[in-house]
């Protein structure tokens, strides 16, 4: 294999092999060895669990906190929050076992050292809103990580996973593979069962920001859908994958709004400094009906009051942050708000000369993202816990996809909206438990894996550095090659196809069927083209099998957009020729199976069971 050919093969032998050390995956190796005293639990990420995943750089409140001890919310509430704001549509059985649980999670995290902000008058947690508690975490993923490291027999940093090993026979999951970032070693981890924590997508749809500011996004650049696309190469069934998510966040920046206007109390207003939201109270009630008097008004109807003021020419649409920071407190909390979690939003504010005590700062609307940890459900189809979910739910252990020990949690999973990273912990507490569970009862029964499996998927991996070796001779200068395709070009004609063809900020969101079968053959074409990727060095290695996850991700998307035939979440994204919520008929759940021997994809719905009133 030319420039790599001394790289080793490393085995790996685990009971439980964790995808992704991030909030879930953290959760879930912590877990385990809780109920596993002497299983092997390994945990892999493609960074350093230190500083990995959407919660790297700290955050600033805990969005998920029922507060149970002193009787702020019940587990019931908070599910019917998450099924308002997704226009009815959650997996109530997975919410709910969520919500009861995840107290414990966070009292944990104090435990361990996360400096929690306290009301002090009550001494209880510090409210920001009816869920969220406001944390000085700038630490809060080494606080998280430090509990999982010590917990797992091993943790292997920067290994980027890029197949699922499959038994031989069965429907059931062996393993996965991947290589070292930095060494190139061939890594091939055994396993029993697999729990899948590898966090959402990011950069699927062509972001606002352009030319070197290309790597700012709202969710982390470095989530890559690979808890979509590893479990939909093998089969597993995916559900809501329509359902993406668009942010309103402060502009150039992607600065969050939540403890502006929960905390601090600040408002929005049009370009002329009038409320506009009320006037778009008619017009929506046309397209979504009772679902724009439900309290609070889901996020995807906010966002579509915003858009509709903006076509009308009304924009730009600002925050009024004038009167706040009139108070010195406020002042400050705004600008640690950002300090703690979005540095870059504060740095943006003193390069536009703006001081929000003086200016109003503009608001934008994201380019859309997958995931389904926050006011969004992507991901996968999971069983349910057996004391609350509908039969229908249920055909195995807790958190379990639809491929024999294979689990997930966090943004892997769908149908469970608000989660965040107190939830998503949980989620992933919850799926480790059930994991050694099924682990212990399998006994010696084990699956598996052929040599021929992962060193054919060997071959296949490290084929671009091959590619890039051979076709670089071609050219003398640049980085255009009629042999290969190098990651930033495909990446940027993904983000163009799904931009142009599958509802992204250039269209204002709006897609139909016409532009969904071309968006799906142009996504094929691209498709053909990622055998002939190029990969420089180890790095770009990475960039390629990120990019192929992110295809699979938006193929994924797209065929669930086409397939659901109404707009059920203006705000997020409209289908144009069918711009009408439709109860009657789409008040289902959307589920795909992806055959990766035929590259067909299936789709189905499924019911929405309401087990809480
Ligand atoms: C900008 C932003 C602000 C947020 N604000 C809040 C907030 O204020 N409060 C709150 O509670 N929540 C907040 N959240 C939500 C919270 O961060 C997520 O809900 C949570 O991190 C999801 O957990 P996860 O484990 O699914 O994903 P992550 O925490 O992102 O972890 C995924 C992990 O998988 C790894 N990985 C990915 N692909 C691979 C691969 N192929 N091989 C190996 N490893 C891989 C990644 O490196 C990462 O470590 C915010 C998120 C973002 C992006």
């Amino acid at each position: 294999m030319g420039l790599f050919g001394g790289r080793k093969t490393v085995f790996v032998e685990a009971d439980i092999l964790v995808i992704g050390g991030g909030m879930a995956g953290c959760g879930a190796t912590y877990e385990a060895r809780h109920w596993g005293r002497n299983l092997k639990i390994v945990c892999v990420e493609k960074a350093n669990i230190e500083r990995s995943g959407a919660v790297a750089q700290g955050l600033y409140a805990i969005n998920c906190y029922m507060g149970m001890q002193w009787g702020e919310n019940q587990p019931e509430d908070h599910v019917r929050y998450a099924r308002n704001d997704l226009m009815g549509l959650v997996r109530e059985d997975l919410g709910y076992d969520i919500a009861r649980h995840v107290d414990g999670s966070v009292h944990q995290f104090e435990e361990w050292g996360l400096p929690m902000m306290r009301d002090p008058k009550t001494g209880r947690y510090q409210r920001e809103g009816k869920w969220q508690i406001m944390i000085h975490g700038e630490s809060y993923k080494p606080i998280v990580a430090e509990a999982a490291r010590k917990a797992a027999t091993a943790v292997y940093n920067r290994i980027m996973v890029t197949h699922l090993l499959m038994d031989n026979k069965a429907n059931r999951v062996a393993g996965a593979v991947g290589f070292n970032v930095r060494t190139g070693d061939f890594h091939v981890f055994r396993a029993k069962a697999v729990i899948v924590g590898a966090g959402g997508a990011s950069h699927i749809f062509k972001p606002r920001a352009v030319g070197e500011g290309m790597g700012r996004t709202w969710y982390a650049p470095w989530s890559s859908g690979s808890a979509y696309a590893l479990p939909i190469q093998v089969g597993a069934k995916m559900t809501q994958m329509e359902n993406r998510i668009v942010l309103t966040r402060f502009k150039d920046g992607y600065g969050p709004v939540g403890a502006y206007f929960l905390h601090l109390k600040t408002y929005t207003q049009n370009g002329y400094g009038e409320e506009y939201e009320s006037k778009w109270y008619n017009h929506t009630k046309e397209l979504v009906g009772d679902y724009i008097d439900h309290h609070p008004v889901p996020t995807c109807l906010r966002n579509h009051a915003f858009l509709e003021e903006m076509k009308a020419g009304r924009g730009p649409i600002r925050m009024v942050t004038k009167e706040a920071f009139q108070d010195p407190h406020k002042e400050t909390v705004g600008w640690e708000n950002f300090l703690g979690m979005t540095i870059a939003q504060a740095v943006v504010w003193a390069s536009q000369n703006i001081d929000p005590k003086h200016i109003n700062p503009e608001l934008t609307t994201s380019e859309p993202y997958v995931m389904g940890s926050h006011a969004t459900c992507s991901g996968a189809w999971a069983s349910g816990p057996e004391d609350c979910a509908p039969a229908e739910y249920q055909w195995g252990y807790n958190r379990m996809m639809t491929v024999d020990g294979l689990f997930g949690a966090g943004d892997t999973i769908g149908g469970t909206a608000h989660k965040f990273s107190s939830g998503s912990f949980t989620e992933g507490r919850i799926a480790a438990k059930a994991a050694v569970k099924y682990v212990m009862e399998k006994g010696r029964d084990q699956p598996q894996v052929s040599e021929q499996e992962y060193r054919d998927l060997e071959k296949v991996i490290y084929q671009p550095l091959e590619n890039y070796r051979v076709g670089r001779n071609e050219i003398v200068a640049g980085t255009v090659s009629p042999s290969y395709l190098l990651p930033i070009h495909g990446l940027q004609r993904l983000e163009k196809i799904m931009d142009e063809y599958v509802g992204g900020i250039s269209s204002n969101y709006v897609t139909n069927s016409m532009l969904l079968e071309r968006g799906l053959e142009l996504l094929a074409m691209l498709k053909e083209d990622m055998s002939h990727m190029g990969a420089e060095d180890l790095h770009q290695l990475m960039r390629t099998w990120e990019l192929h996850h992110r295809l699979l991700a938006s193929e994924s998307v797209t065929h669930h957009t086409l397939f659901r035939k109404e707009t059920r979440w203006p705000g997020y994204y409209y289908r144009g020729d069918h711009m009408k919520l439709d109860d009657e008929n789409w008040h289902c759940f959307t589920l795909s199976r992806y055959d990766r021997h035929t590259g067909e994809w299936a789709m189905e719905k499924a019911p929405v069971y309401h087990i809480i009133d």
